[in-house]
C-alpha cells in the first residue's frame, strides 16, 4: 500500500508535502519521495529508501523549490523494494515532464506493459505505475486531463493517483473507487491526500473526495473536474476500515475510521462473546478501537496488556519473512501485572499469516495468562489482494489452508472467533453494499491478474 500527498499553489509546496507524508507513514515505510515543480516548470525529484525521516532530510527539501509538489510513501505490493521503484515517478518527454504518485495496483499491468514494450518503450522500474506515464506520454491529446484520460482507458484495477505536468496538478480515482483520496483547501492552496489525517497536519479543510472515475484538475485558473471514466459499481476497500487507514481519518466520503473500528468491535462482542473471560485488550495500535468496542458491548474491563515499541515499523511491511519474525520479538512486550492468572480476550483486527498472532499468544501466556481467547474484528483472510493491500499469496494465508479450529491450535489459544462477513459489512460506515471484500469472500470484482506472482514481485505499488 502507499500514501500520496499533493499541493498546488503554496510557496515551498514540498515542505507541506513533507509534513503531509508524515501522517501517511503508516501506509508505507519502504521508501518516500517528493517531486517539486518551480515557476519555470522545472521538476526536481528526490526519492530515498526507508522512513520519511531517513529518505527526505532537511537538506533535500531546500532543493525542492516551487509551488507545486507531490509526494509518496511506499511499500511494495508489487515491484521489489529498491530505489528504482520508489515514487513519485518522474519522466521527461516531448511535452515537458510528467510526475506521478500512485496508490493501488493495476491488475492488467503485465499486458499493458507487454504492449508498450512491443512498441519500443523502455522501462526504468518494475512498477505497474510506470505503465501509466508511458501511456500518458503517448497520448496525442492537448489538455493534460485528456492525456490522463487516454492513459487510464483500458487500465483495470485500483488506483488513486496524483499526476503533475506543466503547471497542472491532477488527482484521479479508478471507476470503482477502491482507494481513498481526499481534496482539501488551505486558503487558495489545494491539497490532496490519501487520508484526511494528512490534511489535518497541514491545517487544510476537507472539501470533498475525488469521485470514482473523476479527474480533478488544478492549474493557475483554479480547480475544475471531468468525469473521465464512467463510474462502475462501487468497490471501496473494506480493509482500509479494518486495518489500513488511521483512526483519526475520515475516508470514502466522510466515514470515520475510529467509529468503524469501534462498531466492528461491538459487532464482534455480540457475535463472539467470551463468557469466562476476566478482561479484554487489543493488540496495539490497530486493534485498540475494536477492543474498546468489544469492551463496551460485553461489559468486560478494557486493559492495556501489550506494550508496543513505537520505534519499530509495522512487522508486516517487512518484505521478507525473516525480517518479520525478528520484528515480532522486538515490537511487543506483555504486562505481567495485567495478565497473571487471568482469562483474557485478545482482540486483533485480522490474522493474515498467523506469524505475529502466534508470537503474541506465546508472549501473553509467558506473562501468566491462564486462558487466551482470541477474537478477530474481521472474517478469515482467505485470498490475496490484487488491489493494493500487501496480503501474501494464498499458500501463505493461514485461513486459506487451515480451519478455524486448526488455526486456534496453531496459534495456541483456548478459543478463536472471527467476525462474520455480514457483521463486518453491516458495521462499517455506509455499509453493507459497495465494498470490495475479495480477500475475505473470494468475490473479486475483476478477473485475477494473469500472473499474480509477477504482479507481486515484478511491478508497482
Ligand atoms: P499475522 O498474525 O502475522 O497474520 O499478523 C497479523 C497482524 O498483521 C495483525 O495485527 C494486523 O494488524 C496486521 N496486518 C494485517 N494486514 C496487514 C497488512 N496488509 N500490512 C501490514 N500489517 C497487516
Amino acid at each position: 500500500m502507499c500514501g500520496i500527498f499533493g499541493v498546488h499553489g503554496a510557496p515551498d509546496a514540498a515542505e507541506l508535502v513533507h509534513l503531509g507524508l508524515y501522517s501517511l507513514q503508516h501506509r508505507g515505510q519502504e521508501s518516500a519521495g517528493i517531486v517539486a515543480v518551480d515557476q519555470n516548470g522545472t521538476a526536481q525529484a528526490h526519492r530515498g529508501m526507508g522512513l520519511i525521516s531517513e529518505a527526505l532530510t532537511s537538506g533535500v527539501l531546500e532543493q525542492l523549490r516551487g509551488d507545486l509538489a507531490i509526494g509518496h510513501t511506499r511499500y511494495s505490493t508489487a515491484g521489489s523494494s529498491t530505489i528504482e521503484n520508489a515514487q513519485p515517478v518522474l519522466v521527461r518527454f516531448r511535452g515537458g515532464y510528467i510526475a506521478l504518485a500512485h496508490n493501488g495496483n493495476i491488475v492488467n499491468a503485465t499486458e499493458l506493459r507487454r504492449d508498450l514494450e512491443a512498441q519500443g518503450s523502455i522501462f526504468n522500474s518494475t512498477m505497474d505505475s510506470e505503465v501509466l506515464v508511458h501511456r500518458m506520454a503517448r497520448s496525442q491529446a492537448e489538455r493534460p486531463e485528456d492525456r490522463l484520460t487516454d492513459a487510464l482507458r483500458g487500465v483495470e484495477g485500483a488506483y488513486s493517483l496524483l499526476v503533475a505536468t506543466g503547471d497542472t496538478l491532477m488527482a484521479a480515482r479508478d471507476p470503482r473507487g477502491w482507494r481513498p483520496l481526499a481534496i482539501g483547501t488551505l486558503g487558495d492552496t489545494f491539497v490532496f491526500a490519501s487520508e484526511t489525517c494528512a490534511l489535518d497536519i497541514v491545517g487544510a479543510t476537507h472539501l470533498r473526495d475525488v469521485q470514482p472515475g473523476e479527474i480533478v484538475i488544478v492549474d493557475r485558473q483554479g480547480l475544475r473536474s471531468v468525469q473521465a471514466l464512467e463510474p462502475l459499481e462501487s468497490r471501496r476497500c473494506v480493509f482500509e476500515y479494518v486495518y489500513f487507514a488511521r483512526p483519526d481519518s475520515r475516508i470514502f466520503g466522510g466515514g470515520s475510521v475510529d467509529r468503524a473500528r469501534r462498531a466492528l468491535g461491538r459487532a464482534l462482542g455480540r457475535e463472539q462473546p467470551a463468557p469466562t473471560a476476566d478482561l479484554v485488550f487489543g493488540v496495539p495500535d490497530s486493534a485498540n478501537a475494536a477492543a474498546l468496542g468489544y469492551a463496551e458491548e460485553t461489559g468486560l474491563p478494557l486493559e492495556l496488556a501489550l506494550i508496543r515499541n513505537h520505534y519499530v515499523g509495522r512487522t508486516f511491511i517487512q518484505p521478507s519473512q525473516q525480517g518479520r519474525n525478528h520484528k515480532v520479538k522486538v515490537k511487543y512486550n506483555a504486562v505481567r501485572e495485567v495478565l497473571e492468572g487471568k482469562s483474557v480476550v485478545m482482540i486483533d483486527d485480522s490474522i493474515v499469516r498467523g506469524t505475529t498472532t502466534r508470537g503474541l499468544v506465546h508472549l501473553v501466556r509467558a506473562a501468566g495468562a491462564r486462558e487466551v481467547h482470541m477474537r478477530i474484528a474481521s472474517p478469515p483472510v482467505t485470498g490475496p489482494c490484487y488491489y493494493g493491500i500487501d496480503t501474501p499469496s494464498r499458500e501463505e494465508l493461514i485461513a486459506a489452508n487451515l480451519s478455524v479450529e486448526e488455526i486456534a491450535r496453531h496459534i495456541g489459544v483456548d478459543s478463536l472467533g472471527y467476525l462474520s462477513l455480514e457483521g463486518m459489512l453491516a458495521a462499517v460506515p455506509d455499509g453493507p453494499h459497495g465494498f470490495c471484500h475479495a480477500c475475505f469472500s473470494g468475490d473479486y470484482p475483476t478477473a485475477p491478474p494473469t500472473d499474480p506472482d509477477k504482479l507481486r514481485f515484478g511491478c508497482g505499488c
